[in-house]
């Protein structure tokens, strides 16, 4: 015996609930359907368990998409202010971190239950955890067979995420849905990932591991150039924190990145014009203005000793240590993959989508939202928010 709805919503993360409350609050007749034993995991462990739920500063740039105009219309709809009305009316106590990142003050826990108090109070039927083992069009009508038996809806959203952690649950699920409709692909990667470099080539700058400071990096040329300014780590294995997670969405493999460790200082001009007044070793006067260890370190895995004076060294040496900490080149090798990810880039592509209601232009019917989607914002909240509008504008629609 099947089950008839107005509305299944495959994936219960982020977008699914927010999608899934929305229709039912509408008077929709919503099933929603997760494999997973525990709700939201991603909710969950998102943000250092704190979730990082939106950006207040969310808007189209902060997004990578091939076609980038296209979140425009659902984020235009569903702000970080309405999400905000929605915590405030939920009294979820949250603060503001650092450029515009809103965090939960308790836990990310506050949030799966607002969205399930939300979807519940749309009426919205839960199956969970069910595995979907296949998905078919019967005339009007979407028959999903599940190991929980058959259902069958008027309208399919597809909200089971991308590959990133498949520890905690993440499938391909939306890409086998896209390729069985003819749907087209933009070829998934991991984004927000964490970058590999070649240990060997690294040991010069092992000294420096532990050491944190704000840098310009960038990476790409022309419309796919990205360009950050936050914070880098040095460890015992390459350069990590958000300045490396922010420019790997726009890392391709083969490329370089380029770093400006002293963005508000041109090293090499400023050497030159003023050596003749600088008594100090190389070492001492780098050390104003980068902590010592760094300083000292740079400047010994560059070839320079620390104890040189800076009126004693030529012109073209003093240019090339201003290249090497303002324009510092430095080519990873790989990424830690889809295991530590925070995203994946890529997906369903959204020329196949309307950009109001997230529905298949040539399916009538058939939805997709959130991380699904080749729509992936950076890290600071932008992903959350996208899955909130993405799936408020198909829970409007369905
Ligand atoms: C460690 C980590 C930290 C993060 N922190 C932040 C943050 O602080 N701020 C931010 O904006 N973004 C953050 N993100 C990104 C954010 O979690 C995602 O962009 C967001 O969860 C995407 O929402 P979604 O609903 O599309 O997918 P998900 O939230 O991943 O939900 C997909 C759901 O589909 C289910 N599913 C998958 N396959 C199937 C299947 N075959 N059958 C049935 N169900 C299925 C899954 O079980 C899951 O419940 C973080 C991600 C990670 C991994």
């Amino acid at each position: 015996m099947s089950q008839t709805f107005d509305v299944a919503v495959i994936g219960a993360g982020a977008a699914g609930m927010m999608c899934a409350s929305v229709a039912g609050q509408r008077g929709k007749r919503v099933v929603l359907i997760d494999h997973a034993e525990k709700l939201a995991e991603k909710i969950r462990i998102s943000g250092g368990g704190r979730c990082n739920f939106t950006n207040t500063d969310a808007a189209p740039q902060n997004y990578l998409s091939q076609n980038p105009h296209f979140c425009r219309s659902a984020l235009s709809r569903y702000t970080p202010q309405d999400f905000i009305s929605l915590m405030k009316r939920h009294q979820i106590p949250f603060h503001e971190k650092h450029k515009g990142q809103l965090f939960c003050d308790r836990s990310a826990e506050d949030i799966i239950t607002m969205l399930k108090a939300e979807c519940d109070q749309g009426g919205v039927q839960w199956m969970m955890p069910a595995s979907v083992k296949s998905v078919l069009k019967v005339g009007e009508l979407f028959k999903i067979i599940t190991n929980q038996g058959e259902v069958m809806a008027s309208q399919l959203v597809i909200a089971s995420g991308g590959l990133s952690i498949p520890k905690i649950g993440a499938t391909d699920f939306a890409y086998r849905i896209a390729k069985q409709f003819d749907i087209p692909l933009i070829e998934p990667r991991p984004g927000l990932v964490p970058l590999t470099f070649d240990l060997q080539g690294w040991q010069p700058y092992v000294p420096m591991a532990g050491i944190s400071l704000e840098v310009d990096i960038e990476t790409g040329e022309k419309k796919s150039r990205g360009h950050f300014r936050e914070d880098l780590l040095f460890t015992h294995r390459g350069l990590s924190g958000p300045a490396v997670l922010q420019i790997s969405s726009y890392w391709h493999a083969g490329g370089g990145i380029r770093l400006n460790l002293l963005p508000s200082l041109d090293v090499g001009q400023t050497l030159v014009d003023e050596k003749t007044r600088i008594r100090k070793s190389l070492g001492n006067w780098l050390s104003q203005f980068l902590p010592t260890r760094l300083a000292e370190g740079l400047l010994l895995a560059n070839g320079f000793k620390l104890d040189a004076r800076v009126h004693d060294l030529p012109d073209k040496q003093l240019r090339h240590l201003g290249e090497s900490l303002n324009r510092w080149t430095i080519q990873p090798d790989g990424s830690e993959g889809y295991r530590k990810a925070e995203v994946t880039l890529g997906g369903v592509d959204t020329r196949a989508l309307a950009q109001q209601s997230m529905m298949v232009n040539q399916v009538p019917g058939l939805y997709f939202i959130g991380e699904a989607v080749d729509v992936t914002g950076w890290l600071g909240g932008y992903n959350f928010q996208w899955a909130w509008a993405s799936g408020v504008a198909a829970g409007l629609s369905v």
